[in-house]
């Protein structure tokens, strides 16, 4: 679904620059739950923000395949409202941070989001309640500020803010790095449900507990992808129309 070729990202930081990925090549399969690793300070972080269009690559191309088998665009080569539409359009977001608006409720946190891609305000509503009671946030909690809300239920809130446009790809970054282990368990949960039911995520984390739940982990080092574990068969791989040639030879 989204194909890194000779990717690198240079930072001019006071007196020298900095080669954080330097010719990265990647490929992201449509249906995985693909895990970036590293040490702190590797480029995750970087890596994540060129492949979800949020931050540009210094040089090489990043290519996204929708899932309807249409057909490759670069969007690295994208002027910056269509980056901010592709974002908007297939991409849905998480992070460390819960980043939700303090003076929204819960609910509205979520319609807010989804508002951005439908104007059926009912049918929305409607969804956005399923989702969050499917994350265990009750009718009681939708009228509540994120202040009233806990830390994990904040995050869980950001979760379902994250796919409530129905985005193709996830991406979260160390989603659970701000939670204790009960709370870091459930989200992993969430996030393990919604890719069993298809959802493509790119997740970055330096916890273990959390790679396993990958069937993918990239390992990166030294600004290249050093190397790969893959964890049972690919969800995606066969039946993923990014790859034009597989999906030829599979007609
Ligand atoms: P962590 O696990 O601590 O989150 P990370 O693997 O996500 O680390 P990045 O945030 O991608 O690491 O940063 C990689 C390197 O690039 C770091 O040395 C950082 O200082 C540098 N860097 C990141 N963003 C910028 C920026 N906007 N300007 C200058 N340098 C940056
Ligand atoms: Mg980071």
């Amino acid at each position: 679904i989204l194909t890194a070729k000779d990717l690198s990202k240079t930072f001019s930081n006071a007196s020298e620059q900095q080669h954080v990925l330097k010719n990265l090549n990647l490929d992201i399969y449509q249906g995985d739950f693909t895990v970036i690793m590293g040490n702190s300070g590797s480029g995750k972080s970087t890596l994540l923000y060129a492949l979800s269009g949020m931050d540009r690559p210094s040089l090489g191309t990043i290519t996204y395949t929708g899932t309807n088998g249409t057909r490759p665009e670069e969007i690295s080569k994208y002027s910056n409202d269509r980056l901010a539409r592709f974002r908007r359009n297939h991409c849905g977001f998480v992070f460390q941070q819960n980043y939700l608006n303090d003076s929204m409720s819960a609910l509205d946190n979520v319609m807010v989001s989804g508002m951005l891609t439908t104007k059926n305000r009912k049918e929305l509503a409607d969804r956005s309640k399923e989702l969050l009671q499917s994350v265990e946030i009750g009718e009681k909690d939708w009228k509540k500020f994120p202040a009233q809300l806990s830390g994990g239920q904040q995050q869980r809130v950001a979760v379902v803010r994250g796919v409530i446009n129905r985005p193709e790809i996830l991406f979260a970054d160390e989603p659970t790095g701000a939670l204790n282990s009960q709370n870091t368990n459930n989200v992993l949960e969430i996030l393990s449900a919604l890719n069993n039911d298809g959802q493509s995520i790119v997740m970055v984390t330096h916890a273990i507990r959390a790679a396993e739940r990958g069937n993918r982990i990239l390992y990166l080092a030294d600004g290249v992808i050093l190397d790969e574990i893959e964890i049972g068969p690919y969800r995606g791989d066969y039946k993923d129309s990014s790859n034009p040639q597989q999906a030829e030879a599979q007609e």
